[in-house]
């Protein structure tokens, strides 16, 4: 494995910057200041987003015949979480400072005996079994009858629906179902911006094998998993997969490795992945008292598959994006350009918000009607801005700071040559292409 490099902390506040004031990340409720430690995706973010679930869709149900998906509700009711264990276990310690208030999370701290907020020695109580789950009330009773909990993780779903996909999907095992989707947690130290938030999006597969072939099936997972990050263009030595010791092992699994990144403050968790053996089928089946098993007709066998779960955050996973794209450059003046650094998100083509900006070199109204017909021929193909105000050299650097791969400029020689300026982000390189083959140029630096 190459030598990691050193956490960047700088990095953590530029990235944060960038994301308010280029539009891809907001304080929610902020006109009221602030809900703590919630946020909105902004034009550009709930791009960014959308490309991590898609890509993520792509490569786990698109691409493979095996795995099929599902939307599950986030509303259930307290017997899914009391067979799945979530009333009882879900729980992370929780322990107040008596001196300044504060609470924490005991496993998270760096001393137990030093409060950091504060400072104090020995100034916390005895830890608390803290539920992590948000409980609401269904109906217009509130009490007891009408609790319904907002599911914690969208793993649940995929156990509840094992046996309708089985009877319909005409998958067997091994085979996979895949669902995106809003997890609640009443997280007790939420924050590092949208890494650890209370509402966040996941990216969770089971897949279901036959016992005997689930040492073979985690290996396949954790390594077709930490792929993944690489291909999108995550450096190599800023990931690693770190299996889990035996104590910090759920009671159900047998290994557990988590995909990590090394975040501004150091390694941390972008993904589990887990081999959780026949606990959730078990347990849902005793509780519910449906068979929960696979009948092999061709061995004449009956079995409760195993399952092996590649948990990942979307939200925290765009973050990580985010934080390994980020670049400075120091760079000679680019057409009318400020300054001599130049900042960069250098987004592989499939996570970069938007793909293609289209920038007519003047507002004049002889350049509006081409640049919009480039953009017209553009728009079905991929998300593009278009942005006709301010100096070219400072549009290209907004651009570069949104990560968009490619600039097209529309000038007055288009007029009569048909043909448009291509800026590449990376390199900065121009080249002059004809409109005609505009799709056909860009599509391979593209979709790729
Ligand atoms: P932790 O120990 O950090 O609380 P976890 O190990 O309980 O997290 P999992 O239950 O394995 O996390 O969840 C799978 C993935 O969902 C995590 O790897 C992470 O990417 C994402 N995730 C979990 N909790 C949060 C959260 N509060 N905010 C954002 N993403 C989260």
């Amino acid at each position: 494995m190459p030598e990691a490099p050193a956490p960047d902390a700088a990095l953590f506040d530029k990235v944060v910057n960038l994301c308010k004031r280029r539009g891809f990340v907001f304080p929610s409720a902020e006109i009221y200041g602030g809900f703590r430690s919630t946020y909105d995706y902004g034009p550009v973010g709930v791009l960014l987003l959308r490309n991590v679930k898609d890509a993520w869709w792509r490569s786990m149900v698109q691409l493979r015949h095996d795995v099929v998906g599902l939307d599950a509700a986030i509303l259930s009711p307290p017997a899914v979480w009391e067979a799945s264990g979530h009333l009882k276990n879900f729980t992370d310690p929780l322990v107040d400072c008596r001196v300044c208030h504060e609470r924490f999370r005991l496993d998270k701290l760096d001393d137990p005996e030093v409060c950091p907020n504060c400072g104090a020695k020995q100034s916390f109580t005895e830890a608390r079994q803290f539920n992590l789950m948000f409980k609401t009330y269904a109906g217009p009773v509130e009490g007891a009858g009408a609790e319904v909990y907002l599911r914690p993780e969208t793993a649940q779903g995929m156990f509840l629906n094992f046996k309708n996909v089985l009877e319909t999907s005409r998958k067997r095992p091994p085979f996979g179902i895949a669902q995106v989707g809003k997890s609640f947690r009443n997280e007790i130290t939420p924050g590092n911006f949208v890494f650890r938030t209370r509402e966040f999006e996941q990216m969770e597969m089971e897949y279901f094998v036959p016992p005997a072939e689930s040492p073979q099936w985690y290996e396949y997972w954790c390594q077709q998993r930490l792929d993944w990050y690489r291909d999108l263009g995550m450096p190599a030595e800023k990931l690693r997969l770190r299996a889990h010791d035996e104590d910090e092992l759920s009671h159900y699994s047998s290994a557990t490795s988590d995909v990590e990144f090394l975040f501004p403050w150091g390694w941390d968790e972008l993904e589990g992945i887990a081999n959780r053996g026949d606990y959730d089928l078990r347990q849902h089946a005793a509780h519910s008292g449906e068979r929960l098993e696979y009948f092999d007709q061709a061995a004449n066998e009956r079995y409760v598959p195993h399952v092996i779960e590649p948990a990942a955050g979307a939200t925290r996973t765009a973050m990580a994006f985010l934080m390994a794209a980020y670049d400075e450059e120091e760079v000679a003046r680019e057409g009318q350009g400020q300054g001599d650094v130049r900042t960069v998100l250098r987004f592989h083509p499939r996570v970069a918000p938007y793909k293609v900006a289209v920038l007519p070199l003047s507002k004049k109204p002889e350049l509006q009607g081409p640049a919009t017909e480039v953009l017209a021929a553009l728009q079905p193909e991929w998300m593009c801005d278009y942005d006709e105000t301010q100096a070219i050299g400072r549009r290209y650097r907004r651009q570069d700071e949104l990560g968009t791969p490619f600039c097209v400029t529309v000038d007055f020689d288009s007029l009569d040559d048909q043909a448009v300026t291509v800026r590449d982000r990376d390199s900065m390189a121009q080249e002059r292409v004809p409109i005609a083959d505009l799709v056909d140029h860009l599509r391979p630096r593209l979709d790729v």
